[in-house]
């Protein structure tokens, strides 16, 4: 199990239409994409920068998961997401080197992607995703 490419870096945000404002605005980015994860409760925006995408995350609930990370520790950088092959595999490889993992199975994410997160204790502190594009 080797990820093959930071495939986003995850953002949280207060306001997703100040922010995509200041990714456009200021750095000349193009927002391709917004769309609600339900799931999850936010709103999501896409960049593309490279072979990297920027997705920053509004929440639509206080509770959500979002919603309660800004609470705590404000906005800014929320997760990193690695490209893998093969992701129940690879969760599977994190496991048994004793990660522990947030998703057991990979659920739907953004971009219909297939996503799962390792937990932050066991990542030195950086909220891990994996991801991989099913199709
Ligand atoms: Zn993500």
């Amino acid at each position: 199990m080797i990820p093959t490419h930071i495939e986003h870096i995850g953002i949280a945000v207060k306001n997703l239409d100040d922010s995509i404002n200041y990714y456009e605005k200021v750095l000349g980015l193009k927002c391709y994409k917004v769309e609600e994860v339900k799931d999850q409760k936010v709103k999501t925006a896409f960049f593309q920068v490279g072979q990297t995408k920027i997705e920053l995350l509004e929440s639509t609930d206080p509770e959500g998961p979002i919603g309660k990370f800004i609470e705590k520790r404000g906005e800014g950088l929320h997760h990193l997401a690695f490209a893998v092959n093969g992701i129940e595999d690879s969760l599977k490889q994190v496991e048994e080197k004793g990660v522990r993992l947030i998703d057991k199975t990979p659920r739907k994410g953004a971009e219909g992607l297939d996503i799962a997160f390792l937990h932050p204790k066991s990542t030195f502190g950086t909220l891990t995703e994996f991801c991989e594009k099913k199709s």
